[in-house]
């Protein structure tokens, strides 16, 4: 595996797909300027081709292409394909979108964007996918003053044991092991309460308030367990 850490992504191969020349390009320069090799692609059908020629560590996916569906393509290059799926929407694609990261794309950006929050989830998607594999369920996982000690089921905020339910943990523990990530609703449903209950939105709504009133020092304006509107939540690591 390649070191991410905060070392500069020397060596990544990047694919961009994108059909608007102009993101393209703003792309294309960002990200060559930061280290990182470009490939690009303008079609959806291009995109697989290439991506299964090149090997691509990591894929940039605008979620409107003119030939195929984004979701669709996602879906066929998550038959093969492991590492991070980054997918690009317009505003009105909030579905799409929402979607896309159901079917196994890592994150998302929303146009417009600018260059930091780019780079910083490029970054995230990378380390993330190259944790997995390394310590996926097990050993103690910590962001600035939050402690999870998986091993023995312990949770900690500035040194101080917290108290949680076991279904408050499973819900802690999932978006720990998507640290970093955003989890969509349904994704969090699924890993938490199970196939059967997909659409109890509200469950998650319930549990997400009282962790937060649990571990946040500000229920209200979260550190760690952040909202990501419209799609899910998202454990910020530090
Ligand atoms: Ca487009």
């Amino acid at each position: 595996m390649k070191d991410v850490g905060g070392a500069p992504p020397g060596g990544f191969q990047v694919l961009v797909v994108e059909d608007d020349e102009q993101m393209r390009r703003f792309l294309r320069v960002t990200l060559s300027v930061n280290g990182y090799s470009v490939t690009e692609a303008t079609t959806g059908t291009e995109a697989l081709a290439i991506a299964e020629s090149r090997r691509p560590d990591l894929i940039i996916l605008d979620l409107g292409l003119p030939d195929l569906d984004g979701v669709a393509i996602v879906n066929k290059l998550r038959k093969w394909f492991s590492g991070p799926i980054v997918v690009v929407s317009a505003r009105h694609q909030e579905g799409d979108k929402v979607q896309a990261l159901d079917s196994g794309a890592n994150d998302y950006l929303t146009k417009p964007f600018g260059t930091s929050e780019l780079l910083a989830r490029l970054r995230a998607a990378l380390r993330q996918t190259n944790r997995i594999g390394t310590e996926p369920e097990q050993g103690i996982f910590v962001s600035g003053d939050l402690r999870v000690d998986r091993d023995r089921y312990e949770v900690f905020v500035r040194g101080q044991l917290i108290k949680l339910t076991p279904l408050e943990y499973r819900l802690l523990h999932t978006l720990v092991r998507h640290a970093g990530k955003v989890v969509t609703r349904r994704q969090l449903l699924r890993e938490v309460w199970g196939e059967t209950h997909l659409e109890e939105s509200h469950y998650l709504r319930v549990y997400m308030s009282s962790l937060r009133r649990k571990l946040e020092q500000n229920p209200a304006r979260p550190e760690w367990l952040v909202t990501e509107q419209n799609v899910g939540y998202r454990l910020r690591i530090e």
